[in-house]
């Protein structure tokens, strides 16, 4: 068993892992830049270690100040959260040269879903239904026009190395196709450092259906259900429900098998997230997270179960606490993503708060290191907190996030609850009648 676990972020995710960290007997250490000595996570944890200026890259990204910590404090295992550290194989590495446990899954796991056209080729392998496009990556624009002529127009041009819905263009018809393809090209290597860049078809109504699995490692895997996570805003999910408003219990178990078999099959370990678009009732994969998501208290919710307890467990080598028939959906739950951001543009809004009031009851949960008098720096992500309800069915699920909305107060800076007001009066809302672009286009009518 682990006696003292590092957490290598910060902000609710942070605390959420100390939390767990605590349940089951484990000291925690947090780590923070200057700008956040005076964070919740710092004062949750058991210990905690300045690594660093208000800077990611000097703190919160510093290989060489964490594995440091971990040295310091004689932890043995590290916590990476979500972002930062999370998906990098190189610091995965280093921390296996350094004896140190990383929870989560192998090097190899993360180099191969990181890059995007390795993962659909191993997806695809693996029997999971892909988006149609190009075998691999697309080398200029000649190749590009012969795979979209091909497959057929809409496409989009993707990076390979791509994250946080960077680096895509869509090409209406081949006229377009040029300019996006160059575009593609030169953000992905603005972004990413790589130009190369695939091609897929271009779906016009999605919805992101995306499937939790869990495997230990040793060749066993479950899935836990989808979540429905197709409120986005330039890519970024705002509002995440699980189950999914258009998956019945058969196709959840189908495609659930398909996954969990998957990434039973490369003896995947710990927590993963396999996304897809999903339209007229077929499944799209598009990528693979080897991590925890921001949006996973939906499905803890709605399965009963600690998916970060699930995580240290397996990381220290033991079974998964769960089988496949124990996992029964029960009840239905949202998350709404709240923002220190200013509407109508969503421009980011650090400062003080003067007062912050959580909101409670039954089947409410709010995740956050926010408290009275915090100060938001503002070098970071402007997520502040995440909501999350549980009711027995998805309308039960509704009406509490909107009371539960109403008792919540926070005030010094603008954030993102007005959106979610003004969203649960929609009809589309109300009966989950949305795709991919149901969010923008809202958002262009109502707030441009
Ligand atoms: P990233 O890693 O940058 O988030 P993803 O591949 O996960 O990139 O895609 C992000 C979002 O872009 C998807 O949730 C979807 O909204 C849109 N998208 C990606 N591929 C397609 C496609 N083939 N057709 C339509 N929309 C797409």
């Amino acid at each position: 068993m682990f006696d003292k676990i590092l957490v290598a972020n910060r902000g609710e995710i942070a605390l959420r892992v100390i939390r767990a960290c605590r349940e089951m007997g484990i000291r925690s250490v947090a780590v923070h830049s200057t700008a956040d000595a005076d964070a919740m996570h710092v004062r949750m944890a058991d210990e905690s270690v300045c690594i660093g200026p208000p800077p990611s890259t000097n703190s919160y990204l510093s290989v060489p100040a964490i594995v440091s910590a971990c040295e310091i404090t004689g932890a043995q295992a590290i916590h990476p959260g979500y972002g930062f550290l999370s998906e990098n194989a190189n610091f995965v590495q280093v921390l296996e040269d350094h004896e140190i446990t990383f929870i989560g899954p192998t090097a190899e796991h993360i180099r191969i879903m990181g890059d995007k056209i390795t993962a659909k080729d191993t997806m695809k392998k693996l029997g999971v239904p892909c988006v149609p496009g190009s075998d691999g990556g697309v080398p200029d624009v000649a190749a590009a026009k012969k795979v979209a002529a091909e497959i057929g127009y809409p496409v989009i041009i993707k990076a390979t190395a791509g994250g946080g819905g960077r680096g895509m263009k869509v090409a209406r018809d081949e006229e377009g196709l040029e300019i996006a393809f160059r575009t593609a090209r030169s953000e992905a290597k603005a972004a990413f450092g790589n130009d190369e860049v695939y091609i897929e078809k271009y779906l016009q109504k999605p919805r992101h259906i995306e499937i939790q699995v869990f495997g230990d490692g040793k060749g066993n895997a479950v899935h836990l259900g989808e979540r429905d996570c197709s409120l986005q805003r330039r890519h970024q999910k705002v509002f995440e429900e699980a189950p999914g408003p258009v998956i019945d219990s058969a196709t959840r178990s189908r495609i659930g098998k398909i996954c969990a078999d998957a990434v039973a099959q490369i003896n995947y370990a710990g927590a993963g997230t396999i996304e897809f678009l999903f339209e007229d009732g077929e499944f799209y994969f598009i990528e693979m997270n080897t991590r925890l998501q921001v949006e996973h208290p939906v499905t803890e919710a709605i399965f009963g179960v600690d998916l970060v307890r699930e995580q240290i467990r397996v990381a220290e080598g033991y079974p998964m606490s769960f089988t496949q028939e124990d996992l029964r959906v029960n009840g239905h739950a949202i998350e709404v993503r709240i923002n220190a951001e200013k509407l109508p543009n969503f421009s980011p809004c650090p400062g003080r708060i003067t007062q912050y009031h959580a909101p409670g009851g039954l089947g409410v949960r709010m995740d956050s290191a926010l408290y009275d008098g915090y100060r938001i720096p503002p070098y970071y992500d402007s997520l502040i907190g995440k909501l999350i309800v549980h009711g027995r069915d998805r309308a039960e699920a509704l009406a509490r996030l909107k009371r539960a909305l109403s008792e919540l107060i926070v005030d010094g800076v603008d954030t993102t609850v007005p959106l979610f007001h003004a969203l649960l009066n929609e009809p589309d809302i109300q009966t989950g009648n949305y795709s991919i672009h149901w969010l923008e286009k809202w958002l262009a009518e109502n707030m441009g």
